[in-house]
């Protein structure tokens, strides 16, 4: 039989050829939202006081009332219908990470025999999925398995298009029967209405009018697109959407040609096909290219409030999957499909806005009064430093992992850049106090305006922090490219709030003063306390290399904490000061949760990676090696006349080469095979700990003995697609 690696080779030439162009494509003004139940929809479809109540839920100023739910259900079900939708679905973010649907048809008996489409404000408000299955850490034993799901009106209900299903899709929350916390989207909403109640706490002292504060975040998403037919030649890809084998490509990534160059035709029409897709869902995505890796790319969209951020990443992150696969492509989304290649992340741009529209963190926005600024500033910095090591267990899993602290993404420690202007302005603070500047005088004048002449785009980024301020934002640059932003997100908006609350509290304790303070008073009462939390909080602020060896000592001397392994900081959700951070979000047992089950995937995880390899060594490495032993063995004893004993000989050591390979690699099986048992006998962190530091090891090894194998086989034999084919030829 031939190699099915050049039919796919082959194939591929036969695709490029065959592939029309598209025909143009819709405005996006035309097509934007066309599949949510979106303002204009509703204004239309609903009676005035429902339609504001609606949109009062969705801004998080009031809830639903009872009374008008029917008639929100009976707008809903109509316009689904008119766009052809069969069945309504809860969608909601189960503790697995990405989203979780299930199907109910719309029909109900009208009389024996005879059905009509009927939806009503109890399917709307609450939806009873069996949730048996779903990781709950030990929240909820099986016997009481019974979870809920709850419509979430803060984010828009919207179709949902697969193949030529359509699905009214109704964004959800997810808990048990006893209220405990089964999702990632219920601690994320709280989290917002903490940092809420924090920083008006601010805005209420420094005078700036607000009716609420919000997170808004901006995802910048890294994906790798690959020929479906070599993915399905790589059963590692098709598994874990990672390469656990695989020789470097002669050409990887050092011409540095991929980055911002010319995007091929096909993965242009992928892109196209996608935004149009995402457009229609209300998904604003805005900038695409070509990242620095072959094959890899980026999206990013325009920022949202935070929590309609993360839904609206969860569905494109499947959309693109799925329009990917109509391309006859495969959309990778895991950190790290590919060694010694750049993997892949997710920058979260994150900051908090008013309602009325300031960005907080742009102290430009607000030049004549920008004292908040330096106080959510501090309390940010302040966050990061006391919370380190909670912020890398929110990043943490096995796949970023293989991304963290390799010279192209952020290390585990997590730092924290805010840009020379900043950083020597609070270092002003620190060292003088805040009323004496380098020139002698009063640094700022008496108003509120603390922070001087900052630019607004202040070119010097730091593009190796971690969390780095980038002049009306901080980028949370760690987060990895498959993660749902929920936790993340969450535990930023917890510590920040928690911080603000911290400062505040003493802000207020030290002036006794009730009456409204004059701007003097003010600076007085605050720059103090803020000077104390900046000096406290200074190790975090780091302004060089971050990929550096130099850093990672000097971190070392300044406490923070380097957990290059995230099953080793998954125990800071279980710490005190992240119990009292997340008071009001979760609660201590639903914390440990979390725990139990970041931990338990990560063994999952290392057991399916050492399962994968070990097939992949037996049944296609082996075998192919054996095919080119043979043959060498053959040519050298026909030819052995005809060779000198030095040419024979050193042919002989070729194929001893490859035996001692083989040798290797079997051991490297056997004792892979017995470690894997021995961790079975174990379970929870201990068993993730013994896949952790026994089983993955030697599969590591395995991989580079595989890689020198493949790098000697005859190609003939090798029929798991290449680097070199799977990466250039898209
Ligand atoms: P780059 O980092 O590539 O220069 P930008 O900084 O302009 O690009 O934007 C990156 C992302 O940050 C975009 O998704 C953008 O919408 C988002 N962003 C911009 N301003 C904010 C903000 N105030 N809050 C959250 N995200 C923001
Ligand atoms: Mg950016």
């Amino acid at each position: 039989m031939t190699n099915p690696r050049f039919k796919a080779i082959l194939r591929h030439g036969d695709i490029i050829a065959a592939t029309k162009e598209l025909p143009p494509g819709q405005l996006p003004s035309e097509s934007f939202g066309k599949r949510v139940f979106n303002r204009s929809v509703m204004q239309k479809m609903l009676p005035k006081e429902v339609f504001q109540n609606v949109i009062a839920a969705q801004e998080g100023r009031e809830k639903i009332k009872k009374e008008f739910a029917d008639t929100i259900a009976v707008a809903m079900k109509e316009w689904a219908l008119s766009h052809g939708a069969t069945h309504f679905s809860h969608w909601f973010q189960p503790l697995t990470g990405l989203g979780a649907e299930k199907h109910d048809s719309f029909i109900e008996w009208a009389e024996p025999g005879v059905v009509i489409e009927k939806f009503s404000a109890k399917q709307l408000i609450q939806g009873e999925p069996d949730a048996s299955s779903f990781p709950s850490g030990g929240l909820r034993t099986t016997f009481e398995a019974r979870g809920y799901t709850g419509w979430d009106p803060t984010s828009p209900v919207f179709l949902w298009k697969a193949g030529d299903g359509i699905t009214l899709s109704i964004p959800s929350v997810f808990f048990s029967w006893t209220g405990a916390v089964l999702d990632s989207k219920i601690p994320l909403l709280r989290s917002d209405r903490k940092i809420n109640d924090a920083v008006l706490r601010v805005l209420k002292l420094t005078g700036i009018e607000a009716g609420f504060v919000f997170s808004t975040l901006g995802m910048e998403q890294e994906y790798f697109v690959i020929d479906r037919n070599f993915r399905n030649l790589r059963p590692d890809l098709v598994l874990l959407g990672r390469t656990v084998l695989g020789a470097p490509s002669p050409k990887g990534q050092e011409l540095q040609d991929h980055y911002f160059g010319a995007v091929k035709d096909r993965i242009l029409r992928f892109m196209r096909d996608f935004e149009q897709a995402a457009f229609e869902l209300g998904i604003p995505v805005k900038t695409r290219h070509n990242e620095v890796a072959p094959a890899q790319h980026e999206v990013a969209p325009v920022f949202e409030k935070a929590s309609l951020a993360i839904d609206h990443n969860i569905l494109l992150m499947e959309i693109m999957r799925q329009v990917a696969t109509k391309h006859g492509l495969c959309c990778l989304l895991h950190e790290k499909p590919f060694h010694n290649i750049n993997g892949s992340g997710k920058h979260c741009n994150w900051s908090l806005s008013t309602d009325t529209g300031i960005n907080l963190l742009d102290p430009t926005d607000t030049p004549e009064n920008n004292l908040h600024f330096l106080i959510i500033l501090t309390a940010i910095l302040h966050a990061i430093h006391r919370h380190g090591k909670l912020l890398r267990a929110a990043i943490g899993s096995v796949s970023n992992d293989f991304r963290l602290g390799g010279h192209e993404a952020p290390p585990a420690i997590l730092s924290a850049y805010v840009g020379r202007e900043l950083e020597a302005l609070l270092k002003n603070i620190e060292e003088k106090g805040w009323h004496k500047s380098s020139k002698g005088s009063d640094s700022y004048d008496l108003g509120l305006h603390v922070i001087p002449e900052l630019k607004q785009d202040n070119t010097d980024r730091n593009r190796t922090s971690p969390f780095a301020f980038t002049g009306n934002k901080f980028e949370f640059r760690a987060v990895g490219s498959s993660f749902n932003g929920s936790l993340p997100i969450t535990v930023l908006n917890a510590c920040v709030a928690d911080s603000i609350n911290e400062i505040m509290d003493e802000i207020e304790r030290g002036s006794s003063n009730k009456r409204k303070l004059n701007p003097k008073e003010l600076l007085e009462s605050v720059m103090p306390v803020l000077r104390k939390y900046i000096k406290a909080s200074k190790a975090v602020r780091f302004e060089g290399d971050n990929y550096s060896l130099a850093w990672a000592k000097e971190a070392k001397k300044r406490g923070l904490p380097n957990i290059a392994k995230s099953l080793y900081a998954f125990d800071a959700l279980t710490e005190k000061a992240t119990q009292k951070a997340f008071t009001d979000i979760l609660r201590k047992e639903e914390l440990n949760s979390r725990y139990e089950i970041l931990t338990e995937i990560y063994g999952h995880t290392l057991n399916i990676e050492a399962k994968t390899i070990v097939d992949l060594f037996d049944t296609e490495v082996l075998p192919a090696v054996f095919a080119t032993i043979r043959d060498l063995a053959e040519a050298i004893e026909e030819q052995k006349d005809l060779l000198g004993k030095k040419a024979a000989s050193r042919q002989m050591a070729r194929l001893k080469e490859i035996h001692d390979l083989v040798e290797k690699g079997i051991n490297l099986v056997d004792r892979i095979k017995i470690l894997r048992e021995d961790a079975d006998s174990l379970a929870g962190f201990e068993r993730s700990k013994e896949l952790l530091e026994e089983v993955f090891p030697l599969c590591l090894e395995l991989r580079g003995i595989s890689d020198s194998l493949e790098a000697l086989v005859d190609d003939r034999h090798w029929r798991l697609p290449k680097y070199r084919e799977i990466l250039y030829m898209v």
